[in-house]
């Protein structure tokens, strides 16, 4: 574990004790509303998983995508802590959670996909496209199996299982540095795939690689324009005031130890985050005068 790592391992609770008491003291009926973010699980961490997600459970509620979106627009009060599980790029792993570990909990995720990674079938293309796509400058040697992608069977278990996709671009491209006129192959191309070849709604798109150096405010401009839900990879909480074009996700390992989870749904890391919010938040306006 890295050293910012342990510090904030080592603040969860404090952190938590001071959120508890800031929450009495100022008389919020409302609890918050976090985003998960996972990526690819190996069998190893899989255990591992399923235990930070039990220990989640006892102060967090997981709620369902229904439930999320209504909860961001006001429709439904965020009365308990609540949290939404989501998983980006499409790892063949997330079937085996699903079935391993979401399925048995009741835990209903969204999964952000890649649309020309599901089309992979030669054995090895998938190792070049995680390392010119998704990790570009790994070596191939390096992609451990449980990074090879989902095929469109595996994404209509999931859909069968009452868990939802999203769209993630057709190539994982970094959407600040693509040309304004691949954007809407890239972001737009992506979610009608998935949409004729699933025959179900794609109404949320995750950017990738999720930092503010990645996404553009012409992408926002795309992405607004073809979906409701647009997701971020910037920490924070989603209950007071988020729109729906800026939506937070907090990343999580499968190795994370339960302190450091802990401490950043207490909000720990928010502050390191606060000028890329606020700069986002002003691209949304821009793009999307109220
Ligand atoms: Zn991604």
């Amino acid at each position: 574990m890295s050293l910012k790592h342990r510090l904030l391992a080592a603040a969860y609770h404090p952190l938590r004790i001071g959120n508890i008491l800031h929450h009495q003291v100022s008389g919020q009926s409302s609890g918050r509303l976090r985003v998960l973010l996972y990526h690819g699980i190996s069998p190893q961490e899989e255990e591992h998983f399923a235990a930070q997600l039990r220990w989640l459970s006892r102060s967090w509620r997981f709620i369902n995508l229904p439930q999320f979106t209504a909860m961001l627009a006001g429709k439904e009060n965020v009365t308990e802590d609540s949290l939404l599980l989501t998983f980006d790029d499409g790892f063949t792993s997330n079937r085996r959670i699903v079935e391993n570990v979401l399925n048995p909990m009741k835990i209903q995720a969204l999964f952000f996909v890649i649309s020309n990674f599901v089309d992979l079938s030669e054995k090895g293309e998938w190792r070049s496209f995680v390392t010119q796509n998704i990790f570009p400058g790994m070596k191939s040697k390096d992609v451990p199996a449980h990074w090879q992608n989902m095929t469109w069977d595996d994404l209509s278990y999931l859909l069968e299982t009452g868990h939802s996709i999203g769209g993630h671009t057709t190539n994982h491209a970094r959407l600040s540095q693509v040309a304004s006129t691949e954007l809407v192959a890239e972001i737009i191309g992506g979610a009608d795939v998935l949409e004729k070849r699933l025959g179900v709604e794609v109404d949320h798109f995750a950017y990738t690689f999720g930092d503010l150096h990645s996404f553009s405010p012409a992408a926002l401009e795309v992405a607004r324009s073809r979906f409701k839900y647009v997701y971020t990879g910037l920490r924070g909480d989603n209950a007071r005031g988020v729109n729906s074009w800026a939506i937070r996700r907090d990343a999580m390992a499968a190795t994370n130890s339960f302190s450091l989870m802990g401490a950043l749904l207490e909000g720990g890391a928010d502050r390191l985050y606060a000028n890329s919010r606020a700069e986002y938040d002003s691209w949304s306006r821009l793009v999307c005068p109220t």
